[in-house]
């Protein structure tokens, strides 16, 4: 074990970013990984349908980083694609997020350029504003526009993936989805979006394969590493290990839960196949109004397969209670973030540990924003 000069503890974004920077520096590098692949949550593979599915829900690449997007690039080619949503309303499907378009399905011709003209006096135009700033606005005209969205867009989707009302979650949660004065209809506006043209998983392989990588899948972190507050010492398989180590796990594991569980929403992922070509009008539709799911994602739309049958995943938000149950997403509040500092304060007493991911550090980041942080955190453990 004292071969390696890095320990990183998982293989998504976080980990293998990492790993392969830290191996083109010259480091030896022993990356573990609890589950039987690699790629964390953005693994994806071929169903029987012969249909490339996302196993843990629907990642669409994006980002305005040219750095983050040109090492990327390094391990794949793109294939176009500019996510689109909509909300499905009765039989209406309406542009998510909420635009001009949906301003006008929603209103109808008239009251809708009423409405547009106001509401770009008052913001400007191809301005965003987050709906819990829009329901701040005293005009009865655009609270009535405000209240709609609320109603028809955020209300029963946030109920759902959530167990909380809109006003009750972080504002930087919704603010994700912000109601946008343009007609532009895709769900981000980065300037690179795309998906890898043979997916995440041959990516991550890509990315991985260097001399100085060795991958062991199906090893959780405990069952190698042995960390002793003590002496602020960890110890692999019982030898001391002075290299750093790197863990992208959820931080209260690594510290047995010691303090109480942190809490996660998790999600229960049904994917079926349907034999006919197409199954619905956009890559992912919104169910706002009803449905316990709370969207429905194509895989065709993404992968752009020429296949006869197709196959579309229903998304399901629920509680987390521990494995095997997985925490998709860290519920940021103040009492969470205090939670979440103990431990912190434990993961202190070891110079050689770095946390790093959406779980280690219980933040919600995008793909982009992890690999950025990773090809940061590379540069200070170079040798
Ligand atoms: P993960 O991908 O979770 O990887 C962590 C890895 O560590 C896992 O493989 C895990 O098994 C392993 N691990 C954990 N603990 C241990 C341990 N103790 N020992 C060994 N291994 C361990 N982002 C986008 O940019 N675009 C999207 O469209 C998008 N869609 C998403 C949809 C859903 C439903 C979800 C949940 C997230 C989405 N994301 C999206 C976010 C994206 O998944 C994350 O940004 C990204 O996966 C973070 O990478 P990570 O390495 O931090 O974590
Ligand atoms: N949201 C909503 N209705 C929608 C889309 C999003 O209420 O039609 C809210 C919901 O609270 C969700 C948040 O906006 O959790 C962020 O949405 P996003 O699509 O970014 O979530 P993710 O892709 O991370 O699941």
């Amino acid at each position: 074990m004292n071969n390696y000069d890095a320990i990183i503890i998982g293989a998504g974004f976080a980990g293998a970013v990492t790993a392969r920077k830290l191996a083109e520096n010259g480091q030896q590098v022993l990356l573990l990984e609890q589950r039987g692949h690699i790629g964390g949550n953005a693994y994806d593979r071929l169903d029987d349908a012969g249909v490339l599915i996302h196993e843990y829900g629907p990642h669409i690449f994006h980002t305005n980083s040219k750095p983050v997007y040109d090492f990327l690039s390094r391990f794949t080619e793109w294939r176009d694609y500019e996510h689109r949503v909509v909300a499905k309303i009765g039989d209406m499907e309406m542009p998510v997020p909420f635009n001009l378009t949906s301003l006008y399905l929603a209103f109808g011709e008239e009251k809708g350029r009423r409405l547009e003209e106001m509401l770009e006096n008052i913001y400007g135009s191809d301005r965003k504003i987050t709906i819990l700033d829009l329901r701040q606005n005293p005009e009865p005209e655009i609270r009535e526009v405000a209240e709609y969205v609320y109603e028809h867009v955020f209300k029963y989707y946030t109920m759902k993936q959530w167990g909380l009302k809109p006003e009750e979650i972080d504002p930087s949660v919704t603010a994700r989805v912000p109601v946008f004065l343009s007609r532009d209809d895709r769900y981000f506006q980065d300037r690179y979006q795309g998906i890898p043209k043979e997916g995440y998983t041959v990516l991550f392989e890509k990315m991985l394969n260097h001399p100085n990588i060795t991958v062991r899948l199906n090893t959780a972190a405990k069952d190698v590493l042995q960390f002793d507050e003590l002496h602020s010492t960890i110890t692999v398989d019982g030898e001391p290990f002075e290299g750093s180590v790197v863990y992208t796990g959820a931080l209260d594991e690594l510290f047995d839960c010691r303090f109480g569980q942190l809490p996660y929403r998790s999600l229960k992922f049904e994917f079926e196949t349907y034999p006919q070509e197409w199954y619905q009008s956009h890559g992912t539709v919104n169910y706002t109004v009803d449905q316990d799911y709370t969207r429905i994602t194509e895989f065709k739309y993404f992968s752009g397969q020429k296949l006869p049958s197709t196959t579309i995943v229903k998304e399901y938000p629920k509680a987390y209670n521990g494995a095997p149950d997985i925490p998709y997403y860290a519920i940021i509040n103040p009492k969470n973030r205090r939670l979440y500092d103990r431990y912190l304060a434990v993961s202190k007493h070891f110079q050689q540990l770095h946390l790093i991911g959406r779980l280690a550090e219980y933040q919600y980041y995008n793909m982009d924003a992890i690999v950025e942080k990773a090809l940061a955190l590379s540069e200070e453990l170079q040798k």
